[in-house]
């Protein structure tokens, strides 16, 4: 029986092989001192990372850290899914009784792994979330539209998706199932979290600049990442439409009044520039309401055809301690792994064989 695993850390990287080693070395240090040192055979944590189609070696970088720590397990997805699908990745492979969900880029501090665990203990809630007091290193821009975007996403929404957070969180085992059993394509996990009721308590801390390399989150992936948490909870755009032609009905009767007042008593009306203005209003209403039907529209239709929301090329472990729910198919026999596999390390192709489980190779 293999012995279970305390704790997760799981983190989604992207182009991050500057800094990789460096929170490794963080969260192996903080790791510690909270669990204390593994008895030979047991694993008290482990530290998942999702390599999210990197352009630079950050899968080498894992490659080597799976051989010198047997905590660290390394997927590997096909491609570039984005962040909230690699992180999908990296919470369907993890095996802990608790779940700590960091960004690799140490904006967020893996030393406050010990203070959340025990706030979590003392409160007895099943998600301790990270909320930013202060965001160093960041432009003003982008300070200034997060804080725009999550107080109207807090007017937009029924349920309360706390202020200032990002996936920075410590969650407990059964939030996490309900997380996994949700399949949609378009993912807000904050917001998903937050949708299971589970209890939630805020942990303040102060966000550090980005340890190495650059943020993944161009302005356009932003805009995208925005649309999707306001889809997917919230209709209230929807409604817009009828709120707008109804507003436009009221201004159209009043327009009327006016014509046939003005036309009772005779005063000749010449206005060829509100007639314009009020067609390229109207035009211009009406193709914003058709804009938001068709980014709902949109994503019923890529939800309707139900693809796996991640390819998984292959996942990579030493640890006898644990077993992948989701193991990696095909393998990719390379010189690597035959290396690997003679140091005694575990490939999870390998051990699905061995146990002979039949586990899917996409999720
Ligand atoms: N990330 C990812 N896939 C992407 C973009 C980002 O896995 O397509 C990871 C990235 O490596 C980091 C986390 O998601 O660990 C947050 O990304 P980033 O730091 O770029 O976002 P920001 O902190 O600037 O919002
Ligand atoms: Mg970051």
């Amino acid at each position: 029986m293999p012995e279970p695993v305390f704790l997760s850390v799981v983190a989604p990287c992207f182009n991050e092989a500057a800094g990789l080693p460096m929170f490794h070395k963080r969260v192996a240090t903080a790791c510690t001192d909270v669990l204390g040192h593994a008895a030979p055979g047991s694993l008290p944590w482990e530290l998942v990372l999702v390599n999210d189609g990197s352009h630079d070696t950050t899968f080498e970088v894992m490659q080597h850290l799976v051989q010198r720590d047997p905590h660290v397990v390394a997927v590997n997805l096909a491609r570039n899914y984005g962040h909230q699908i690699a992180l999908t990745a990296g919470l369907q492979q993890c095996r802990g009784e608790r779940i700590l969900v960091i960004d690799a880029d140490l904006q967020d501090p893996p030393e406050l792994l010990g203070p959340m665990l025990q706030t979590m203990e003392e409160t007895g809630a099943d998600v301790i979330y990270g909320q930013r007091r202060s965001r160093a290193g960041e432009t003003r821009f982008k300070t200034a539209t997060a804080a725009l975007f999550y107080r109207l996403l807090r007017r937009l929404v029924d349920i309360d998706i706390p202020l200032d957070t990002g996936d920075f969180r410590l969650m407990s085992r059964r939030t996490l199932d309900v997380l996994n059993l949700m399949p949609e394509q378009h993912r807000f996990i904050r917001g998903l979290v937050a949708w299971t009721g589970l209890r939630q308590v805020p942990f303040p801390y102060d966000r550090d600049a980005r340890y190495a390399g650059d943020t993944g989150y161009s302005l356009r992936r932003m805009v995208r990442f925005a649309l999707d948490a306001v889809t997917s909870f919230s209709i209230v755009p929807l409604r817009l439409a009828s709120v707008a032609g109804l507003t436009l009905g009221a201004v159209g009767l009043l327009g009327l009044l006016y014509t046939i007042g003005s036309w009772a008593f005779g005063s000749v009306v010449q206005g060829w520039t509100s007639v314009a203005t009020l067609v390229l209003l109207i035009g211009g209403v009406q193709l914003m309401v058709l804009g938001v039907f068709g980014e709902y529209l949109g994503r019923l239709y890529l939800e309707a055809k139900r693809r796996p929301l991640f390819v998984v090329d292959r996942v990579l472990m030493r640890s006898v301690a644990r077993l992948p729910t989701h193991a990696a198919e095909p393998m990719v026999a390379s010189a690597w792994e035959a290396k690997l596999a003679e140091q005694g390390a575990m490939v999870a192709g390998d051990r699905q064989e061995k146990e002979g489980g039949a586990l899917p190779h996409v999720q």
